[in-house]
């Protein structure tokens, strides 16, 4: 009776502990594939079989659910499922007790969920049947799975032989590892992994850049920053999907090898989708260590329409895939969503038109114009540059104003703050593109940021000057 007490009391002990260090960490949750080339015939087989087990098991007990939800189901050894031809029995040889659990605790969280939803007054159904079930709970770090980081496998329960992953390398040495997810999509396996980082590490590996910056969306060049950096991104559908497309069109519905075609047509789209996100996701990276990233709103939506269309189709940066209905906008949400401090400039503002250095104002520019040469000053800039640099001054003044409004009086810190004196020598613009200094780290960042990418190419453009033309 004591040993059960002071098991429980030490339980009670090391849980608190452990809430007390979660306050200064956040989780992050690592992508690892399971390489398949790797594996053994034995491993395929499991890992196709544990699956399917899983789908049993979740289906047997939502028939039921009453009568099944519950600690007898974590240890059954078979289910009754239901086929054309009458109920038939499966056992479960690969799903471990504690998947068992997982699977059950997800089934009570989901039912949880649908409760709490009916009380607010939404409508909800029923929780439905599967017909493929493709993400297994691995709950305990230790027993249900362990990560061999030198070795670059983790090992499965159930599994004899560890299995060798891809992307451990971006584990921080010590951080907390709590839990894990078994995945199956059309390309692969693979590993959620759920850690925990010291907040402080965290920080200080993602070095702000304590600077604005303005973006201006173009055609030729996708992303052009106001500081000169200029980034390229291209993907497109692969010349395979379009030849998997064909073959599927000639293919008889439902037959076998429609079925196999249309999976290897999923198994590119996963790739294509990958490449997207993780372009997306560095270019995110990059603007989130800017102070402000300033936008001209319009610009983004004239660009998704009509002519560009197809093209905006293949720029990675927008949400749905292959969805063109879905496009308009998607930038300008995706980097709503994603980053706190966007600032968009109003459509109406003539950022091509006027010089970003003495704010001569031109009449005409034409699309095919690549550079803009300023008649009045002599600047001569790339077109995009200058575009991104009126969007960041203007923006500036937009910030300067709302943030004024919303200060209390004493403002302290935040008047002090440096972007904001950085405002009023923004002007000479050519000055602050050749501060030296900055250029070199904000640079340095894009290139490690998006280096990485082999389908995102960034470049620079400084400003050239040229005599005034009095003629
Ligand atoms: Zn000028």
């Amino acid at each position: 009776m004591s040993i059960a007490l002071d098991k429980k009391q030490k339980i009670k002990e090391s849980l608190k502990k452990t809430k007390e260090k979660r306050k200064n960490q956040i989780p992050k949750v690592y992508q690892l594939k399971i390489s398949y080339s790797n594996l053994n015939n034995q491993q395929k087989q499991w890992l196709e079989r544990v699956f399917l087990e899983a789908k049993w098991l979740y289906n047997y007990t939502v028939a039921d659910i009453e009568n099944r939800l519950n600690s007898k189901t974590e240890k059954l050894k078979q289910v009754e499922i239901k086929t054309p031809q009458g109920i038939e029995t499966r056992e479960l040889t690969c799903l471990s007790s504690q998947m068992k659990q997982g699977i059950l605790d997800r089934i009570k969280k989901n039912l949880f969920d649908l409760s709490k939803a009916k009380q607010k007054g939404i409508k909800v159904g029923k929780l439905k049947f599967k017909s493929d079930y493709r993400n297994i709970p691995l709950k305990q770090n230790g027993i249900t799975f362990k990560v061999l980081k030198d070795k670059n496998r983790i090992k499965i329960q159930g599994l004899k032989k560890p299995v060798r992953v891809l992307g451990l390398h971006q584990l921080p040495d010590n951080c907390d590892i709590a839990k894990a997810e078994l995945i199956k999509k059309p390309d692969g396996y693979y590993i959620y992994l759920t850690c925990y980082i010291d907040k402080q590490n965290e920080k200080q590996k993602q070095e702000k850049i304590n600077k604005p910056i303005g973006i201006d969306f173009g055609i030729k060049h996708q992303l052009t920053l106001s500081n000169g950096i200029k980034i390229n991104y291209r993907i497109e559908e692969t010349k395979r999907l379009k030849k998997l497309q064909n073959k599927l069109s000639r293919q008889q519905k439902g037959s076998k090898n429609y079925q196999k075609t249309k999976q290897k047509i999923q198994r590119q789209h996963q790739k294509i989708y990958n490449r997207r996100k993780d372009i997306k996701n560095k270019i995110l990276s990059l603007l989130r260590r800017y102070e402000y990233v300033l936008i001209q709103e319009e610009q983004i939506k004239n660009w998704h329409s009509g002519l560009f269309g197809k093209q905006i189709q293949n720029t990675g940066i927008g949400g749905q895939i292959y969805d063109l209905s879905d496009q308009k906008g998607a930038v300008i949400s995706m980097l709503k969503k994603n980053i706190e401090t966007l600032i968009s400039v109003n459509r109406y503002e003539a950022t091509t038109k006027i010089c970003s250095r003495c704010e001569n104002r031109k009449e005409k520019i034409k699309l095919s114009d690549r550079t803009y040469k300023c008649e009045k000053c002599g600047l001569v800039i790339d077109r995009d540059l200058n575009s991104a640099i009126n969007i960041l001054k203007i923006g500036l003044q937009k910030v300067e104003e709302t943030t004024i409004k919303n200060l209390p009086t004493d403002c302290g810190d935040v008047c002090s703050a440096n972007w904001r004196h950085e405002v009023e020598q923004v002007k000479p613009v050519e000055r602050d593109i050749c501060k030296a200094k900055w250029r070199l780290k904000e640079e340095q960042a894009a290139a490690r940021v998006l280096g990485s990418n082999p389908y995102v190419r960034v470049s620079y453009t400084s400003v050239k000057q040229e005599a005034p033309n009095f003629s």
